[in-house]
């Protein structure tokens, strides 16, 4: 009897095993045979232990990663550290770049400082035939708030590149411009924020220089903003001109601090970025957010879905990085630039390299105890700030070349059933020429990452057979030249 109830356990692990090892690909000759008769109770609990990581089963091929292709491995290639460095190296030469600083003094302040940024945007569009386009939105930030003591002007420096195809959808990276010491009034003081942020700063206009003479299906913004340490003032002002002229922002990412690989312990980590991705929308009413908790939804917003697709279209050989995607809005006692567009319900994200080090943040440059403090050039790896530039490129073009992501997608909760039935319209305001059809994504509840893919076809409605109460769901675009959007994730339907 005993004897019996194992062999029938056996029985349905090895099927398992083989339904596993065919799914993996990997099949291991050596573990066929009559020994595995022999297998006691133990281990046979702790297979199934492992083979529960892979439950449920469900239809579909294994989700492969989109990997870049020739053109966007050639783009990826020109990002040059060198030029970088010359950027980060003449940002820092302009003294302090504090929001409170002379708007008006050609050498020193954060006036020069715009107008440097903005004379380099024109110099890589005059190179666009006319595709890019340099504006310098302003707007006056009156005092008050206790980081902006007098009515101060704020401009944002934007290289727009219109799409091609899909000119109202819109993609963009920022950095800030703007610096600060250890007090955020002082507007006096050396603060050559080398790190925070003209090291994203130098990112926006490397990819501006490379993206120029590139022609994208949809809408590419490369931006520079400041008034951040104030209060993200810069950002606010261009997510609400954006929203306010119906653009249709579907990914906005921040470069913030992404210029140092070394940890304070003296430790190097050159090969992550970390991906600062919300949860649950700041956009979304109390309902919404009560449907999104009642069906297991908080670990899918626009902004993580940004966040999957970054980690899968920028982890490559051609990046040479691992986007290491935190699944938090921020860092702790932090906000940055991605949160003006949250707010206002578009996707966001923040690059932050892997481990900061404080010493060279937001401090007055000096020496303690033989510790140099401040936000210097020195610390800055140009490398590091290029491979980073290098998974921005890859995300962005990927992006901007897919079609747009799904949208209003439901999922039918008319009657219970164990299929499940997705809905979904075309995630553009044109008749994309490029749009070949969808693809239904999957992947078990627990499992950070999409692990399936369900060809559909060209259709706005499908049914899988596969459970909705078992399995996260997701829909995306597949592109006539194999680029996919992110995943649009399915709210209850009829
Ligand atoms: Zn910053």
């Amino acid at each position: 009897m005993r004897l019996g109830l194992l062999g029938l356990l056996y029985s349905l692990y090895a099927l398992q095993y083989g339904l596993w090892a065919i799914a993996h690909g990997t099949h291991d000759e050596s573990e066929d045979g009559d020994e595995h008769l022999e297998l006691n109770a133990r281990q046979l609990s702790l297979d199934q232990c492992n083979f529960a990581a892979q439950w449920p089963p469900g239809p579909g091929q294994l989700f492969t990663s989109q990997e870049p292709n020739t053109e966007l491995r050639q783009m990826l290639a020109e990002i040059d550290p060198n030029r970088i460095e010359a950027i980060i190296t003449k940002l820092v030469s302009f003294g302090t770049r504090s929001t409170l600083s002379s708007q008006t003094d050609p050498v020193r302040g954060i006036g020069a400082a715009r107008d440097w940024i903005a004379s380099q945007m024109h110099g890589f569009a005059n190179t666009s035939n006319g595709r890019m386009t340099i504006t310098t939105p302003s707007f006056v930030q009156p005092a008050g708030s206790e980081r902006i003591p007098n009515d101060t002007v704020i401009t944002n420096i934007m290289a727009t590149i219109k799409g091609s195809t899909d000119p109202n959808r819109v993609y963009l990276i920022s950095g800030h411009y703007d610096s600060r010491v250890t007090d955020v009034l002082n507007a006096i003081d050396d603060s050559p924020g080398a790190d925070d942020d003209a090291s994203g700063v130098a990112i926006s206009m490397e990819l501006a220089r490379i993206l120029a003479t590139r022609n994208p299906s949809a809408t590419v913004i490369l931006a520079a903003v400041a008034g951040e340490e104030q209060g993200l003032f810069g950002s606010t002002f261009m997510a609400q001109q954006l929203l306010e002229q119906g653009a249709d922002v579907q990914g906005m990412f921040t470069n913030d601090i992404v210029g140092s690989s070394t940890a304070d312990d003296g430790t190097k980590d050159p090969f992550n970025v970390r991906l600062f991705a919300q949860g649950i929308p700041s956009s979304e009413s109390a309902s919404t957010v009560a449907t999104r908790e009642s069906i297991g939804g908080e670990n899918d917003s626009p902004a993580r879905e940004l966040g999957r697709f970054s980690a899968e279209v920028a982890t490559n050989d051609a990046t040479n990085m691992n986007v290491r995607v935190i699944y938090r809005e921020d860092r702790f006692l932090r906000g940055g630039d991605h949160e003006p567009f949250l707010d206002r319900g578009f996707p966001a994200a923040r690059f932050t390299e892997p481990h900061e080090n404080f010493a060279h943040q937001h401090q007055d440059v000096r020496v303690v105890d033989g510790v140099q403090f401040g936000d210097l050039t020195e610390f800055v790896d140009f490398e590091f700030t290029a491979r980073v530039g290098r998974v921005n490129l890859a995300t962005l073009w990927s992006l901007a070349q897919a079609p747009g992501t799904p949208r209003n997608l439901t999922i039918s909760t008319s009657v219970l059933t164990n299929n499940s039935t997705l809905t979904w319209v075309p995630g553009s305001d044109v008749v994309d020429p490029n749009l070949a059809g969808f693809e239904v994504l999957w992947r078990p509840t627990t499992e950070p990452f999409w692990s399936h893919i369900i060809p559909v076809g060209s259709v706005t409605k499908t049914t899988v057979l596969l459970s909705k109460d078992n399995v996260i769901m997701g829909v995306r675009a597949v592109g006539k030249n194999g680029f996919k959007s992110p995943a649009a994730y399915p709210f209850p339907g009829p």
